[in-house]
């Protein structure tokens, strides 16, 4: 498939990944490779259930709850116990391969991996497609807030809600002008 935006990688880090068309092989591809070389540098076990979890998730740009998730590996022959999924999630969530979506309580593949970044999600209200974005929350006005309180922030959530592009036209219908 081809449109006008190019797939990542090779996007600028800012841009929201998941709702362009793209070469989705190399979501895949390059999201294991990343963990990969960050488990090697680190002397980190990227199991076989690891490996599996991430896959998964990779292959899809929605978040994904921990139940699916573990209805999926045990299709893939891993084990049904809830740990399973919930062990796995919590080393890739760690290690920043994957990332929770607070609003939906469900995980979804990083889109930058082996990037710092603090990320930023788009969620659709309709279908649950997730992009992801970059965000600096903490240098914009919410830094300031807390400068101003002597408030040390460690960590921010954002989540935006709305319309994906693939909805757009759905929810238009839904709410005539
Ligand atoms: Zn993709
Ligand atoms: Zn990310
Ligand atoms: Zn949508």
């Amino acid at each position: 498939m081809t449109s006008g935006a190019t797939a990542h990688p090779g996007v600028p880090d800012h841009e929201p990944v998941g709702f362009d068309a793209h070469d989705h092989h190399r979501c895949v591809e390059t999201g294991i490779a990343a963990a990969e070389a960050h488990c090697t540098a680190e002397g980190l076990r990227f199991t076989p259930v690891r490996r599996a979890a991430l896959e998964i998730l990779l292959g899809e740009h929605r978040a994904m709850g921990a139940y699916e998730l573990l209805d999926r590996l045990h299709e893939a022959g891993f084990g049904s116990q809830p740990p399973v999924a919930y062990r796995a999630l919590d080393f890739l969530v760690a290690n920043g391969f994957v990332h929770k979506i607070e609003r939906l309580n469900a995980f979804i593949a990083c889109a930058h991996p082996g990037a710092t970044h603090s990320p930023a999600f788009l969620i659709c209200r309709m279908c649950e497609a997730v992009a992801e974005a970059q965000s600096a929350p903490a240098r914009g006005s919410l830094g300031d807030a807390a400068r101003a309180t002597g408030f040390r922030i460690e960590r921010t959530v954002v989540e935006a809600l709305g319309v994906c592009p693939a909805c757009a036209d759905k929810a238009d219908a839904k709410t005539p002008a």
